[in-house]
């Protein structure tokens, strides 16, 4: 897509720290990175998010996952690492091409706060039944 930031990096019009690439995928340092390593995996195929992602993008996207987040904790040695992809301006997504960030973890004061505030309270199991029942009867075939 010719205004896509993402897509001009693929191209080599926008400079990039390039750690991998593939037919289907190319891996670059984030500019702005949470911890050691924050690394974007993104498809050579635009598609704004995971939403829009046609399978066989999907496919080959997480096909190279594991050899990046490899790579990562080869060479940092990180005691974890968690793998993030925002959805839609409310979910936090400021780049309109589909992106996983790899984020490799230190330790508590690394660039990286996760909380999950869970709500079971919220969702007895009538609820959460009618919940699965709802997106069962979404999927598309
Ligand atoms: P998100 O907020 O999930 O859409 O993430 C977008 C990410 O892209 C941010 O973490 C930015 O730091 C990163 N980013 C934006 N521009 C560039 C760039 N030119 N090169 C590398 N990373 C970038
Ligand atoms: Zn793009």
């Amino acid at each position: 897509m010719s205004d896509c930031l993402f897509c001009k990096i693929i191209d080599g019009q926008i400079p990039s720290l390039k750690v991998y690439e593939d037919d289907h995928v190319f891996a670059f340092m984030d500019i702005m990175p949470l911890t050691k390593g924050h690394t974007l995996l993104i498809p050579k195929t635009h598609c704004k998010d995971l939403f829009e992602m046609p399978e066989d993008v999907a496919r080959n996207l997480y096909a190279a996952a594991p050899k990046v987040a490899n790579a990562i904790k080869s060479a940092f040695n990180p005691i974890g690492m968690n793998t993030i992809n925002n959805n839609g301006a409310e979910a936090g997504q400021t780049v309109f091409h589909y992106h996983l960030h790899l984020v490799p973890r230190y330790d508590d004061a690394d660039g990286l706060r996760v909380e999950w505030n869970h709500r079971q309270a919220e969702f007895p199991t009538d609820v959460l039944t009618d919940v699965a029942t709802a997106i069962k009867a979404n999927l598309l075939p």
